[in-house]
């Protein structure tokens, strides 16, 4: 009788602290998660990850969670981003084409590959300007004003358009 209620005590302890372990391990995961993940998949994932393992038996799920969760915090992904962000400044606006992301110098007014416009030539001095540039860096002619010169330049090597051959409206036969 004794040794029964002995068990069954010691059973519950047990069981209970396996729970508060558990329950402890879940919600740590909760919170660690959240630091590093803004994505309500991913956070509900790794707490199931943990949860899933049964009660006190859940250390396996917390080392694998511990493998997988993103290296670093949400904060630490941000002051990166910002790094990141600051280093493409430097390399330069144009470095690369905005429409087929082809590698292009800084001073192409055309894409090579694409052909989309990149740069103007500056009105004044010829220097090629950026699109979204108000003055010419150079001389400090404004942009879309330019001294004496025509306001679109064109590229010597584009091809020459050939005119379209539509039938003037009415004169289909039909
Ligand atoms: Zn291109
Ligand atoms: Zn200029």
């Amino acid at each position: 009788m004794n040794a029964t209620t002995g068990i069954v005590l010691g059973a519950l302890v047990g069981g209970v602290w396996l729970f508060l372990l558990w329950l402890g391990i879940v919600i740590w995961t909760y919170k660690d998660i959240r630091e590093r993940s803004r994505d309500l998949f991913t956070q509900a994932l790794s707490v199931f990850l943990v949860m899933m393992f049964f009660p006190g038996l859940n250390l396996p799920g917390l080392l694998l969670y511990l493998l997988l969760r993103p290296r670093e915090t949400v904060d630490e992904a941000y002051a990166r981003s910002l790094e990141q962000e600051v280093l493409l400044r430097e390399v330069g606006e144009g470095a690369m084409c905005h429409k087929c992301q082809q590698p292009v110098e800084k001073d192409f007014l055309f894409c090579p590959y694409c052909q989309a416009r990149l740069r103007e030539a500056c009105g004044r001095c010829r220097r090629p300007v950026s699109l979204f540039w108000v003055v010419c860096p150079y001389c400090g002619a404004p942009r879309g004003a330019p001294v004496g010169q025509p306001a679109t330049y064109r590229a010597p090597a584009e091809e020459p358009v050939a005119p379209l051959r539509e039938p003037a409206p009415g004169t289909e036969i039909s």
